[in-house]
């Protein structure tokens, strides 16, 4: 009898451990496939501002060093190369952080008027390139304050407002707006009236390394992280972020933030 009932135990407890196992061995699956995709991806981003850097320094070895023009302009393009794997790299160790759940927040209440308009002085060299006008939309005259990690927001603003440059047309115009939600919250919005985006891709834009144009004829493109690091710190504050765009009319992505009063 007790032969039997030990035999019953033991056979549960067999079960039990292989269940366990299988489980764990999946979760493992998962995580490999995962971090393999994203070596692939990582590689993959880094390969075309690598060989470009390589292409022109090589061309210079090759005797465009003696022609002053090509020199400066060749050394010129290498340096952008270079900033460019510069910004990936940055996000890449941004985006693993946040997927590893270290976003680690630092809470502090600033003036978030203020942080918009520093975006603005950062990015306008990039603005004037296309001769895009950024603009603050100010109904009140006086400063916002709101309770969020100042850093992380700016990061945020900074991806967004970049976008809107990346993608706008020339002569076209950035209009940043804030407004009043219920609930103490504000809403910030940045709309472009660029290129849009097209219904079906909005789905998945918010997706890491996804790129509406993935051909690489956008040259100033940058690694498809820009939006994924928005979104994840955004919810990481508990908060919302939407986009609306229409194909060839403009986009609008906002987000909401917690006011401080
Ligand atoms: P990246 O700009 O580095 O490619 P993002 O994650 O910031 O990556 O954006 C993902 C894609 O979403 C972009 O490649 C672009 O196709 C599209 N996109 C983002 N913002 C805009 C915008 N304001 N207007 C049009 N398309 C946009």
């Amino acid at each position: 009898q007790s032969i039997t009932t030990d035999m019953a135990t033991l056979t549960r407890e067999v079960k039990k451990f292989a269940t366990d196992k299988k489980i764990e061995i999946e979760n493992l699956k998962v995580r490999e496939e995962y971090r393999r995709e994203f070596m692939g991806n990582v590689s993959h981003e880094l390969k075309t501002p690598l060989f470009t850097v390589q292409g022109y320094l090589s061309t210079l070895l090759d005797g465009a060093m003696k022609n002053k023009e090509l020199r400066k302009k060749y050394i010129e393009r290498a340096e952008k190369g270079v900033e460019r794997l510069i910004y990936i790299v940055e996000d890449l160790d941004m985006i693993s952080k946040l997927e590893m759940g270290e976003l680690n927040l630092e809470y502090s209440q600033f003036n978030i008027v203020e942080l918009i308009q520093n975006v603005f002085d950062l990015l306008e060299m990039s603005a004037d390139k296309k001769n895009i006008i950024l603009m603050l939309d100010r109904k009140y005259n006086k400063p916002i304050y709101v309770n969020a990690d100042k850093e992380k927001i700016q990061q945020v603003v900074t991806n967004l407002v970049m976008n809107s440059i990346k993608y706008g047309k020339e002569n076209g115009t950035t209009e940043v707006s804030i407004e009043d939600l219920v609930n103490n919250k504000i809403i910030v919005r940045i709309r472009d009236n660029g290129e849009g985006i097209e219904k079906h891709y909005i789905p998945r834009l918010f997706e890491r390394f996804f790129r509406v144009d993935k051909s690489g004829a956008r040259s100033e493109g940058g690694s498809g992280l820009g939006l994924s690091i928005v979104k994840h710190i955004i919810e990481g504050h508990d908060e919302k972020i939407y986009v609306e765009s229409e194909y060839g009319i403009g986009s609008e992505f906002s987000f909401t933030l917690e006011k401080f009063e």
